[in-house]
């Protein structure tokens, strides 16, 4: 928590990714946003893709879209800002039902949820009879409400090998299931839908990180297709890859995911060296300190999901829970 530190003393923490000339225009930002939560009894959750300056400067809870959830589960706050795209905002109103979630900008999409609705689940429960639906937590309430079950990078697997069956429809994101295919003898029925910022990874950019970087060791999250994950030294989530850096601590590290991870990675690991090949999320991007302290000063945008609908995609994401 950071109520009672000034945005002056918090450059310190930052002062390694973030130059001071920088940080002194976030400043004002961050002084009325600490405030602001103070007033509203608010706290701001930070997926490990926002930039420094939200996910070290302002947020009060971090970690990947469930865990935020979860986490903001055991707070007292009246409202929770997600600083993080729709789906995650969607999913912390599911598991806060009573407590008022805000997301800074509405257009904070994703290629993954975007890719696939409930009517294709309809269209494939036809064509695929009594086949288990699992989705990744990337996808819509709406998705997640007409699927059996969730799943997330990294308990992917044993979700899948939980639900008993030899055939799963795992959706959406193509490469995902196509990694967890060859860790399990369950058969997977992939959709289309891609990441498109970790669709951009290759495993030509590898050989030539190992070229340019002799001793790097990479790593790779499970959205990058399936050759990367194979060419790569370890694949995981980002909370899986942020503890691998903090349990092994190499000397040189590549996090083949979005930009900003390995910036709020290195704040803690000043021994590690860092390779960026940098793909930003445009839609992540899109949450800045200015509409996180809008969003505080103006009550906006709340995320409101369709009782009917919460319940059925509490049911699944609870159902994951339990695995
Ligand atoms: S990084 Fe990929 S999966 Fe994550 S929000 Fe952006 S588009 Fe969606």
């Amino acid at each position: 928590m950071n109520e009672q530190i000034s945005a002056a003393s918090l450059y310190d923490r930052v002062a390694r990714v973030i130059p001071k000339a920088e940080w002194m225009g976030f400043q004002d930002d961050v002084e009325a946003i600490l405030e602001l939560k103070r007033k509203r009894n608010a706290v701001i959750l930070a997926h490990n893709y926002q930039t420094p300056e939200i996910f070290h400067g302002v947020a009060d809870i971090v970690g990947d879209s469930l865990a935020l959830a979860r986490k903001a589960m055991e707070v007292e706050a009246d409202v929770i800002v997600l600083a993080g795209v729709h789906f995650m905002a969607e999913t912390a109103k599911l598991l806060n039902p009573g407590k008022t979630v805000l997301i800074p900008d509405m257009a904070a999409g994703c290629s993954l949820a975007d890719s696939i609705t409930p009517e294709d689940i309809a269209l494939l429960r036809k064509a695929y009879p009594g086949v288990p639906v699992v989705t990744y937590v990337n996808t819509s309430a709406a998705v997640k409400a007409a699927s059996d079950i969730c799943c997330t990078s990294g308990n992917a697997r044993q979700v899948v090998e939980s639900l008993g069956v030899p055939r799963v429809l795992m959706l959406p994101d193509e490469y995902l299931a196509k990694n967890v295919a060859m860790e399990t003898n369950v058969e997977l029925i992939a959709w289309r839908g891609h990441c498109e910022v970790h669709e951009l990874f290759t495993a030509d950019d590898i050989r030539e990180l190992r070229e340019s970087h002799p001793g790097v060791i990479v790593l790779a999250h499970p959205e990058c297709p399936p050759e990367v994950v194979e060419a790569a030294d370890f694949s995981g989530s980002t909370a899986v890859m942020s503890d691998y850096v903090g349990r092994e601590r190499p000397a040189r590290v590549v996090l083949l995911t979005e930009c900003s991870m390995s910036d709020n990675v290195a704040v803690h690991h000043p021994d590690v060296e860092f390779i960026r090949p940098c793909n930003l999320c445009p839609h992540m991007k899109r949450i800045t300190l200015g509409n996180i302290r809008t969003a505080l000063e103006e009550n906006r945008h709340e995320v409101t999901v369709d009782q009917a609908i919460a319940a059925a995609a509490r049911r699944a994401v609870e159902r994951m829970l339990e695995v």
